[in-house]
């Protein structure tokens, strides 16, 4: 075998998926089509979770830089910092979870600080590098891969496809990917536009949607629905899109490209076929609205690291790897959900501008305000855990804590280690596999202690008051970290 698993593409799925099947101690290999990293401008930021995963592995302070440039732009450029549901800036996350983060960064500068950590764990990226061909064996998967020195084949336990939404792993492996098709193309472009006077102001139009400002135009375009074209976007296209939107004629001193996508919603019917998996785009496409993509992507990679190099390792029974699905599907299938929606109130006509007005008017309510927070962020979102305990935080993301008022979980979840927080922690046997740190507080009201997967999801809690030693811990340790099997 070549490694224990070959990450296909090196976007940020991939690169964090990498790092931790790393950090549990278990050989990747990560293959990139690129010969070197897209500095493309996508993903402003991520959402509150995958903020957190990535404080949790020490990654805090260059978020923290990133955050207050990312702070700035955005208002700068939306004239808030507020984010929005199809385009309707009013959503103050920091009020809907007070302490809970996500974190403004450039999609190049996110890549570039992953690509850092992946490398910080001994782990390089092979560019140049496009899978085109796959075998599966009972015992490995071998992928054929186009290189500038001919082709060569890679072999390993297993495969994950984190190539994107035109994922080749996904074709190759037979993966459905059933959706629904676009109501819209987006396109942003950079270019100086010759009398811009001459447009009209950016906003929602008989055709779609039109933005302009210095150095930048984009339409939302109903009457354009291909997806699937792949070939660089062109001045004419952005041309007769604005006529089509506004019914004007624009002309370019310059045109420096830009993007052009849909808002198709799509999801592979299950994230594993055998001993191929996928994650982040290769598994969901939607409208970029709302900004969830990196957000969702990102905890595909969290949940499955952990459970993939458990199974590679031999130490965790076959049905671990499948609760990758049950868990994350649902999870994207929330996305598409409100990304739809979404599309649908960025329609043109009178008929949605009155309910724009009126879903704007409501969301100046707090409690529809928090509801559309957690809708995007995902913070409400509980995984339905085989040993639902009695406490309401199992099957959630751990918010942030404090350990006897010093010490943050962040510094003790470094290690990507499963964690036990528990003032009674060394009596207790967790047979090594589970790191057991004593503490006599957690700074949160609601836990007194609690029991953590590596993707710091709560697998089993107790509230201040309780019983500490109870057999749904027990239930709890060898469900996710089992003895034997
Ligand atoms: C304009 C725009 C704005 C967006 N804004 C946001 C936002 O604000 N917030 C947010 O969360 N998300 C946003 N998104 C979505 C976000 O960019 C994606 O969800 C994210 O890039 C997905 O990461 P990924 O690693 O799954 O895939 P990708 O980033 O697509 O990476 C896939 C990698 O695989 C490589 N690859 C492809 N095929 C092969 C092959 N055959 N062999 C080897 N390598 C291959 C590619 O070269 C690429 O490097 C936006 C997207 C766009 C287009």
């Amino acid at each position: 075998m070549d490694a224990d698993v070959v990450v296909v593409g090196a976007g940020p799925v991939g690169l964090l998926l990498a790092a931790e099947l790393a950090l549990a101690g278990v050989r990747p290999i990560v293959l990139e089509r690129l010969d070197s990293p897209a500095e493309q401008p996508k993903a402003r930021g991520i959402g509150v979770l995958a903020a957190e995963a990535l404080r949790r592995r020490g990654l805090g302070a260059d978020l923290h830089r990133e955050h207050e440039r990312g702070l700035r732009a955005l208002a700068r450029d939306h004239g808030t910092t507020k984010t929005h549901f199809a385009w309707i800036h009013k959503i103050q996350q920091d009020a809907a979870d007070p302490g809970r983060r996500g974190a403004l960064i450039e999609q190049p500068a996110l890549e570039r600080l992953l690509r850092e950590h992946l490398q910080g764990l001994g782990v390089r990226v092979h560019h140049g590098c496009t899978v085109t061909g796959r075998q599966e064996g009972p015992d490995e998967v071998d992928l054929t891969v186009e290189t500038s020195t001919g082709s060569r084949r890679f072999t390993a336990a297993f495969a994950v496809g984190c190539d994107g939404g035109h994922s080749a792993v996904r074709t190759l492996a037979g993966f459905g990917f059933p959706g629904t098709p676009p109501l819209m193309t987006v396109r942003y472009a950079h270019a100086e536009i010759r009398d811009r006077d001459l447009l009209p102001p950016p906003g929602r139009l008989a055709g779609g949607t039109l933005f302009h400002d210095d150095g930048l135009i984009a339409t939302f375009d109903f009457a354009d629905t291909a997806p699937g074209r792949s070939a660089l976007l062109s001045a004419d296209e952005v041309r007769d899109s604005v006529r089509r939107v506004a019914g004007a004629d624009v002309e370019f001193v310059s045109f420096h490209g830009g993007l052009r996508f849909t808002d198709q919603a799509r999801q592979a019917e299950t994230y594993r076929r055998g001993r191929t998996l996928l994650a982040g785009d290769a598994a969901h496409v939607h409208s970029p609205n709302g900004g969830q993509g990196l957000n969702l992507g990102l905890m595909d990679a969290m949940n499955l690291g952990w459970k993939l190099a458990a199974t590679v390792r031999g130490e965790a029974p076959d049905s671990l790897l499948d609760t990758y699905t049950s868990e994350r599907h649902p999870v994207g299938a929330a996305v598409l959900h409100n990304t739809r929606a979404q599309s649908a109130l960025l329609a043109p006509g009178p008929h949605v501008d009155a309910l724009r007005d009126i879903i704007s008017d409501l969301m100046d309510l707090p409690e529809v305000n928090r509801h559309l927070s957690r809708l995007l962020s995902g913070v409400a979102h509980r995984y339905p855990l085989p040993h639902p305990a009695g406490h309401p935080a199992v099957g959630a993301h751990c918010p942030p804590l404090t350990i006897d008022g010093i010490v943050s979980l962040d510094q003790v979840a470094a290690g990507g280690r499963p964690l036990l927080l528990h003032p009674q922690a060394k009596q207790i046997d967790t047979g090594g596999r589970v790191d057991a740190v004593q503490i006599d507080g957690l700074g949160d009201e609601r836990l007194a202690a609690v029991l953590l997967r590596p993707d710091g999801v709560i697998a089993w809690a107790a509230a201040p008051g309780e019983d500490l030693q109870p057999a749904a811990l027990r239930q709890a340790l060898q469900t996710w970290f089992p003895a034997t099997h």
